[in-house]
């Protein structure tokens, strides 16, 4: 497919958005205590077939628990776990058609890579021929074919990584479930293996529940991306979505960098709200898809790449903030802009450097406009 079909076709993409879809995935208000510690607390989930999904989380979330409830290795406390519209509390691991593939990726040193992706086809004592078959189709899928009689210690990390993907892929799952699949690899490789990831994937459509520490990783490989936090789920939604629109200031603050300006609700409705921040400041206004009491204590998120700064007054903009330049981080291809604002508090407006150094105007203590559109930022009252 040509990228700009790839986009179209993931664009289109959006079973949870469809009343009539049937999830491949149901958690029905699962909670799971371990003694008296809850680690998953009432959780309602459903994740569609094909999708690629991203639990994200500080560390202790429960992250990795949801994840063994699916495979089996964990039994809920209370709620039901349906797979395929099947209840699979009575089902031992080996008999889901789910997949675990760890960050470890634990191949067995003395196979060769060939006989690595077909160890679980022997185990099912399939025919020889079929299961070559099916070894040259996981060989070819993660573009391993030539390697197919090395041992693991005579491949690259990356390498590795890949074959521990085809052996779990290769009794064709429904699901695969990955802990951390990339966390061995170092940042370069770990960036052009999520695409390689994405790619297979797409290719097998195999849903795909993935857990990750890292945020941009969430992003670049996720249809949706589940935010998590002491075992609840914060936010469901789309990278697109969490990133520009947080449903709250947790979700705000623990994905990539944001403002925050505290304030109270002046004004709401019509998909925007306006709160007043500092006396004598024009208030400001940003989107708020339900309508907020006035007075309420809220706060607007900006990230920084959405704060322009200038030297003049811009003209015709809903939100203008005066400040002064307190530091600037020159970042190559952008410089970040550390601004105090009438409150005291430090803005990071964010440019791109489409100039040479000594050609740019603002510098150090130089007193300046911090501006952003009425769609830029949220208002957030949680
Ligand atoms: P990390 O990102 O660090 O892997 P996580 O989000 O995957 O974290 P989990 O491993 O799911 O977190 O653990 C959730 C909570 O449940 C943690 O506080 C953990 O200490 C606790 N926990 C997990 N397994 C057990 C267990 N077998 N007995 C007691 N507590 C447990």
């Amino acid at each position: 497919m040509s990228d700009a079909a790839t986009a179209t076709a993931l664009a289109d993409f959006v079973p949870w958005e469809d009343p009539q879809a049937t999830p491949l995935i149901r958690f029905q208000n699962v909670t799971k205590r371990f003694g008296d510690f809850t680690a998953i607390d009432d959780l309602t989930i459903d994740i569609y077939e094909k999708e690629f999904f991203a639990l994200l989380g500080p560390s202790g979330c429960g992250k990795t628990t949801m994840m063994r409830m699916l495979g089996g290795f964990e039994t809920q406390t209370e709620g039901t776990i349906l797979i395929d519209g099947q209840d699979v509390g009575p089902i031992p691991p080996n008999k889901r058609a789910v997949n675990m593939m760890f960050q470890s990726y634990a191949l067995f040193p003395h196979l060769s890579v060939a006989e690595n992706i077909a160890f679980g086809l022997k185990r099912d004592k399939l025919p020889k021929d079929q299961i070559a078959a099916r070894v040259d189709e996981m060989l070819n899928l993660v573009q391993l074919d030539k390697f197919a009689n090395r041992k693991p210690h005579q491949i690259s990390g990356g390498q590795r990584q890949r074959v521990a993907l085809a052996r779990s892929l290769a009794k064709a799952p429904k699901l695969l479930l990955l802990d951390e699949p990339l966390g061995a690899l170092d940042k370069k490789l770990r960036q052009d293996t999520q695409f390689e990831l994405m790619d297979i994937q797409e290719q097998t459509g195999t849903t795909f529940v993935i857990v990750t520490h890292d945020q941009e990783e969430a992003m670049t490989v996720a249809s949706r991306i589940a935010v998590m936090d002491h075992g609840k789920i914060i936010q469901v939604d789309t990278p697109a979505k969490i990133y520009e629109e947080p449903g709250s200031i947790y979700v705000a603050d623990f994905i990539g960098d944001v403002n925050l300006i505290k304030g109270n609700v002046t004004k709401s409705g019509d998909d925007h709200a306006s709160i007043s921040w500092a006396e004598g400041q024009q208030d400001l206004v940003g989107i708020a898809h339900t309508e907020i009491p006035v007075g309420t204590s809220a706060t607007l998120a900006v990230r920084p790449e959405k704060v322009a700064i200038s030297v003049e007054k811009p003209e015709g903009v809903t939100n203008a903030i005066r400040g002064k330049v307190l530091d600037i981080a020159y970042l190559g291809n952008m410089s970040t802009y550390v601004i105090e604002i009438p409150t005291g508090e430090h803005i990071k407006a964010q440019a791109a450097n489409t100039r040479r150094i000594r050609r740019r105007a603002i510098t150090w203590e130089q007193e300046v406009w911090l501006s952003f559109t009425d769609t830029a930022g949220v208002v957030l009252t949680s």
